[in-house]
């Protein structure tokens, strides 16, 4: 009976949903639907009983206010490239954004763009570079990440070291929030004390609180030259001391800084089609450095400085740099590629963690120890952004052991210890991917209980009802 009252009000909230916006904006086609409800890996398959697409904000106002008044949950969505189960509807509505794909505007004079929020990383980029700007944002899944996505988890990527999260890139955002009102925080402003800064809730609420219909962005001078190097070291301890070394050297200028294993690598040369190792070694560690600098001249020299006094010190084995930009792209391939290659390599315990630059070394020694201890016979494929703390850890099944027992099982424990020194070293279980289903129940007890409260309180002002992403973050 309860069961038949509530298809019923579904089939009369689409039908008025419908009837509002039409069948350009509302889908309850299966075939349409498909794509939208399973996310990037194929590990998590959801449901929507209707797919709602709107092209503009008031479109989405509608929408929104059309779910309040019949109660309904929703689920917002963006590229779906998102890596914690935040974005796939478990019986929501799913309101994509991704027909919201206009570039409102580029004050070019104060460095910021307006963007709906379903632009694409790397069409940010390209207004941005049309403009003779930086829009630094990058990352592996840039070809499908939205700007609404982006916000909504905080992204962060390869060039967080030099120009910050996503976070720092939001001047101001427009938003639909649960009763279907809009509010236009579209402001361009360095300087704005005039209360609650209310932008900052919505960036890494990850849907939770609203809906990201557009944003203001940051945007930085064009580097005249970036010089990218590919080096050889030893261990991770090299890697961060060569990171303190290449930050004095430049002044600032470090806007990469990449390890990567030789055994992430060799996965990447395996599954990825048209790479090649830039310089082979049998060394275990690579570093990948990129400055990014004002002026052409001394820009090489600098490089080759930098490396050099490194090689003397040690902390360097060997170094390639990059003569051409294909060489420079073929480097950050391989980096870039490191997350799908392991994809294809097979399952793995993955912990998107980080720790004060200082204590990256001492992270990735402990670990390996006590992973190897606790299954003996694992893989480790360790990388990432060791400029800003952020080691995208991960630990294959030992050989012979069935890997979704490992992922689902017994390799929890490893996990467990994992996350259990990350809380030692002082660090973040969630250094850029957020929280979704994936990890809610484990923030919520590794969260100090006033933190949880206050996140629970905010949640609650801005959603009494909670219906938007229910479940998503954390429980209510
Ligand atoms: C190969 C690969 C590499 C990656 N590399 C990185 C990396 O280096 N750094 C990094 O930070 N992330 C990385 N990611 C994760 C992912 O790309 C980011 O989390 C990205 O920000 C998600 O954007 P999206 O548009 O795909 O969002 P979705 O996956 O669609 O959604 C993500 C979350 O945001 C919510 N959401 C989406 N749009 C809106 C909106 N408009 N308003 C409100 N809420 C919304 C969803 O409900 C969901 O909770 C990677 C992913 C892949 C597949």
């Amino acid at each position: 009976m309860a069961d038949d009252l509530s298809q019923s009000k579904t089939q009369d909230f689409v039908a008025r949903l419908s009837a509002a916006l039409g069948p350009k904006v509302v889908s309850t086609d299966p075939a349409e639907i498909a794509p939208h409800v399973q996310d990037w890996r194929g590990r998590w398959n959801g449901s929507t009983p209707v797919l709602v697409k709107p092209g503009t904000t008031a479109e989405a106002a509608t929408a929104m206010g059309l779910c309040a008044e019949f109660g309904m949950a929703v689920t917002p969505q963006g590229g779906n490239s998102g890596l914690v189960n935040g974005g796939v509807p478990y019986g929501e509505v799913l309101i994509s954004l991704k027909r919201m794909n206009k570039v409102r505007e580029v004050d070019v004079l104060n460095d910021a763009m307006t963007l709906e929020a379903g632009v694409i990383l790397t069409t940010a980029q390209e207004t941005a570079d049309k403009h003779e700007r930086l829009f630094p944002l990058s990352l592996g899944a840039e070809g499908v990440a939205t700007i609404g996505g982006l916000i909504s988890t905080n992204a962060g990527g390869v060039a967080v070291l030099r120009y910050g999260m996503m976070r720092d890139l939001v001047l101001g955002i427009e938003a639909v929030l649960p009763d279907g009102r809009i509010w236009n925080g579209l402001r361009g402003l360095r300087k704005d004390n005039t209360g609650y800064d209310l932008k900052h809730l919505f960036i890494g609420a990850e849907g939770t609180l609203g809906i990201v219909t557009a944003a203001t962005l940051k945007l930085y001078p064009r580097p005249a030259v970036k010089e990218t190097a590919w080096t050889v070291v030893n261990s991770p301890k090299d890697a961060v001391d060569l990171l303190a070394r290449a930050k004095a050297a430049s002044g600032g200028a470090v806007t990469g800084f990449e390890i990567v294993p030789a055994f992430g690598l060799e996965l990447v040369l395996k599954h990825i089609p048209d790479t090649r190792d830039p310089l082979p070694a049998a060394t275990p560690w690579r570093v990948l450095i990129e400055l990014s600098l004002p002026r052409r001249e001394g820009a090489r020299d600098l490089m080759e400085g930098l490396l050099g006094e490194a090689m003397e010190a040690g902390l360097v084995q060997d170094a390639v740099i990059a003569d051409s930009l294909a060489q420079s792209n073929m480097m950050w391939k391989i980096r870039e590629n490191m997350a799908v290659a392991e994809r294809a390599h097979g399952k793995a315990l993955k912990h998107d963690v980080s720790v004060p630059v200082s204590r990256v070394a001492e992270f990735m020694e402990r670990a390996s120890d006590l992973a190897r201890k606790m299954a003996p016979g694992v893989d480790i494929i360790a990388f990432g952004h060791v400029g800003d703390g952020n080691i995208h850890y991960n630990v294959t099944p030992p050989p012979g052991v069935d890997q979704d027992k490992f992922v689902e099982g017994e390799g929890l424990k490893v996990s467990k210890a994992i996350h259990d020194l990350i809380g030692e070293l002082n660090g973040s279980i969630s250094a850029e991917h957020g929280i979704g289903r994936l990890k809610r129940d484990e923030l919520a007890w590794r969260k100090s209980p006033v933190e949880m409260d206050l996140m629970r309180a905010v949640k609650h002002a801005l959603d009494p009802e909670n219906r938007m992403n229910p479940g998503r973050v954390l429980q209510v």
